[in-house]
């Protein structure tokens, strides 16, 4: 375990705080005061508290790769291992490769799991997963509480990463917040009066596949015309062919680093892909009056090419009282966000 030394003072008074085991000392606790109950080296029990207590392990499943992390008091991945998703087998093979993950971060007091697809949130049950075909209604929480003895929670990965930017990152001091990632496809979260709203089956934020467009282009989901056809990878993709039709090869990145060359087509493309999402946001701001609008995913690391148009355009959305009332920001905690809002769902 990679806990860094330079941390432990401050840790050690968290968790003093949290234990209220010695009431009578402060954040800014006498040092010498702690080094008297026998702290003043690693073995001491208050090490031991905290290296077996105090870390909570945090479980991001992807398409390709399951990170997992091992995450301190304050939000702050000490430690991390991964391994390749094994998408088209049986749950077990998941849930053995949990357990080794978890084995590999050693002990913490509690885990927690972001899946993609539908969770049920409050039982820990995956229903089902577009990565994972073979799931469909895994308890994983009741089986992982069994193997790891400790308790676990699982919630959609989206939820996790509006967690980990609530708490953490770029949510800080927000109390309605929307959060959104934009990849593949779209994903959204909400956070409503300080806690995750998860809604009637679990899926509040999910905005990817409400109609853009009428019988607009088709959707893997089934359905045609969806949002993420128009903001997301696939939108990034044919808007610059149409704009540049001698691309050979492209993808939001390669348009990102053109756009930030100063090409003309590209900042175009990123412009329409602002455009869309504004009217897609427009209608959450009026509906739910948030504080704060997170972007994240891959597609958000093209920075102010994609924030600068989706902050012009999203004016033209609202009514003139809803103008100042709400920050757009770039997710912070970046693809640790999953990881660390894993580690504190509740
Ligand atoms: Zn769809």
């Amino acid at each position: 375990m990679q806990y860094e030394q330079r941390n432990w003072q401050r840790s050690v008074t968290d968790i003093l705080n949290v234990l209220c085991f010695l009431p009578k000392v402060s954040m800014s606790s006498d040092m010498n005061l702690l080094y008297s109950y026998g702290i003043n080296n690693k073995s001491g029990f208050f090490w031991y508290y905290l290296e077996e207590y105090a870390m909570k392990i945090g479980i991001d499943i992807g398409g390709t790769n399951v990170r997992a992390g091992l995450v301190d008091i304050e939000g702050r991945v000490v430690d991390r291992v991964s391994a390749k998703t094994p998408s088209n087998e049986e749950p077990e093979r998941l849930i053995e490769l949990i357990i080794s993950l978890c084995g590999q971060l050693g002990q913490a007091e509690s885990v927690g799991i972001g899946a993609p697809g539908l969770i049920d949130h409050l039982n820990g049950i995956v229903r089902i997963s577009p990565n994972l075909p073979k799931w469909r209604d895994v308890p994983l929480k009741a089986l992982l509480e069994l193997k790891l003895a400790r308790p676990v929670k699982v919630a959609n990965d989206v939820n996790s990463i509006a967690w980990g930017e609530f708490l953490f990152g770029a949510g800080i001091g927000s109390k309605d917040m929307l959060v959104i990632t934009l990849g593949t496809g779209l994903g959204g979260a909400l956070i409503l009066d300080g806690k995750l709203h998860l809604g009637k089956s679990h899926m509040a934020g999910e905005l990817g596949h409400s109609t853009f467009i009428k019988n607009g282009l088709s959707c893997p989901c089934g359905k045609r015309g969806c949002v993420e056809q128009y903001v997301a990878k696939n939108a990034i993709i044919r808007i610059a062919r149409e704009k540049n039709p001698e691309l050979k090869e492209v993808d939001p990145e390669i348009v990102a680093k053109a756009g930030h060359k100063g090409e003309k087509w590209a900042i175009e493309v990123y412009e329409e892909i602002g455009d869309n999402l504004a009217r897609v946001l427009g209608g959450v701001i009026q509906l739910l009056n948030p504080d704060r609008i997170i972007v994240g995913g891959q597609i958000s690391k093209a920075g102010e090419l994609l924030f600068s148009p989706l902050r012009r355009a999203i004016i033209n959305e609202i009514q003139p009282a809803l103008r100042e009332t709400f920050e757009i920001k770039k997710s912070a905690l970046g693809n640790d966000a999953g990881i660390i809002g894993a580690a504190f769902l509740t």
